[in-house]
């Protein structure tokens, strides 16, 4: 039997084995069922739907027209074809993009939560799985074209779904599995992380025969913290204005389209973008003009086109006007900082920056989190925070008791929702969260803070 790296599967181009301590596994069964046809379009469709509802928002700034286009139709993907460069997808927020660009390749992150997805995902794998888990893998069975153009996909295992989840595509696919330290204040597990993104780097390198040179890698990271910067520019005029200038679904779509546009495009239409916003001078934006409550977002991960939280606060008079996940603006929120400019020293700093900044519950060490959303919660001037937990995702469900108590202290309220990402429990959530905004506006009245004590569904 032929010897294999372990952290690289599927059927499709293993390479040569470089891993002499690696042996075999047995294959996990993975084949898409006869139920799973069709699938590719009806996700398809979501997309178009959600950008029908987004491109409907009365004020909506010109420039987002250009993100809708990165996201509803075929073209980015025809695009990526065109170019006949390797595709590297990626999941989670660990994989620095800045290797995969200098490396010659097109990083995407494939991540998504769709119920139709995760119907099909959980047929492969098991139902009782998250269903970000369980929709990636649904995707992949589905053909979906992301998937599909992937040479590589980079799989971090920030919890046991992801491992489970390495492993499935591994069946199909050839896949690099990212091991995380379980903390990461330590010199040692940096040191342990860091020789992990070496290793990702060398693979990369294989996929593509192209040497990750110092003078690429350097402009990439230089690419990055330009769209870091700009970030930031829009992140700070949705906090300063009252109300907000963008909704927080346009912010969430602008931030989701950095997980497929190449960088400078990006940053290109979000300075259109952030010129227009400038232009208007204040809150006139998507999310209507009155100045309700103030809403700051946590928990496991919204995906694109997966807006039905976003929509059902926004619709209700609130505006999202900060976000802590990690498919949102702790995506792009963080600059790689380089203290030395050889290859090893970029590549440490771009490890360090995929961990040490990072808020994922995955990691076992510190507050990080906690401190971050008061952080958010006092430069937004948030008037409540909404907590999304994912039906199975054990890191926010378990870690959901700290940030409870954390904002209790600081008199700032809490409304907990659970959801699977379908769209069965919209009229459930659309009732908490209407309870909740109603609950805000008392509180604003009388000058308190209370958290909302209701059972979550
Ligand atoms: S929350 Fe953590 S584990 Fe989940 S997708 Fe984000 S980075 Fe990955
Ligand atoms: S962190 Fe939660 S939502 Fe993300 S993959 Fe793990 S279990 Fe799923």
């Amino acid at each position: 039997m032929a010897e294999r790296d372990p952290r690289r599967g599927g059927a499709a181009g293993c390479g040569a084995g470089v891993c002499g301590a690696a042996a075999e596994r047995y294959p996990f069964p993975l084949e898409p069922s006869p139920a799973d046809a069709g699938l590719a379009a009806a996700l398809a469709e979501e997309a178009r739907a959600t950008i029908e509802r987004l491109a409907a928002q009365p004020g909506r700034p010109r420039a987002m027209a250009a993100f809708d286009a990165l996201l509803g139709g075929p073209a980015r993907l025809e695009e990526i074809r065109a170019s006949g460069r390797p595709v590297v997808g990626t999941l989670c927020n660990f994989v620095p993009e800045e290797l995969v660009r200098a490396a010659s390749a097109i990083p995407v992150r494939l991540d998504l939560v769709l119920a139709a997805a995760a119907e099909a995902g959980g047929r492969a794998l098991a139902q009782d799985v998250c269903p970000a888990v369980r929709s990636v893998l649904g995707a992949e069975l589905s053909g979906h074209g992301l998937f599909e153009a992937a040479s590589l996909i980079v799989v971090p295992v920030a919890c046991d779904g992801k491992r489970a989840l390495a492993r499935a595509l591994a069946a199909r696919r050839r896949v690099f599995v990212l091991e995380l330290p379980r903390r990461k204040d330590t010199p040692r597990a940096r040191d342990r992380f860091v020789e992990e993104v070496r290793d990702l780097a060398r693979e990369l390198e294989r996929l593509t025969g192209r040497t990750i040179g110092r003078r690429e890698l350097r402009a990439q990271i230089a690419l990055s913290n330009e769209r870091t910067a700009l970030l930031r520019e829009l992140a700070a005029l949705r906090q300063a204005a009252s109300p907000p200038p963008l909704s927080g679904r346009d912010a969430f779509l602008v931030m989701h389209a950095s997980f497929v546009a190449d960088p400078a495009d990006w940053i290109a239409k979000t300075r259109a973008l952030v010129e227009e916003l400038r232009a208007r001078g204040g809150g006139a934006g998507g999310a209507g003009a009155s100045a309700g409550p103030r809403i700051l977002l946590t928990g496991s991960p919204i995906y694109f086109p997966g807006y039905k939280l976003l929509e059902v606060i926004e619709e209700r008079g609130a505006h999202v006007v900060a976000d802590e996940m990690c498919s949102g603006t702790q995506r792009l929120y963080h600059p790689v900082v380089v203290d030395e400019t050889t290859v090893g020293g970029m590549v440490r700093a771009l490890a360090e920056r995929a961990i040490l900044p990072c808020t994922c519950p995955c990691f076992s060490s510190g507050d990080d989190r906690i401190v971050r959303l008061l952080e958010l919660a006092r430069t937004s001037r948030a008037t409540g925070v909404v907590h999304q937990t994912l039906r199975l995702c054990q890191p926010y469900d378990t870690e959901l008791p700290v940030v409870r108590e954390a904002l209790r202290r600081e008199g700032i309220p809490l409304l907990d929702l659970r959801t699977d990402g379908g769209a069965e429990d919209r009229g459930l959530l659309a009732n908490r969260v209407e309870a909740f905004l109603e609950m805000l506006g008392e509180v604003g009245a009388a000058g308190g803070g209370r958290e909302d004590e209701a059972a979550a569904p």
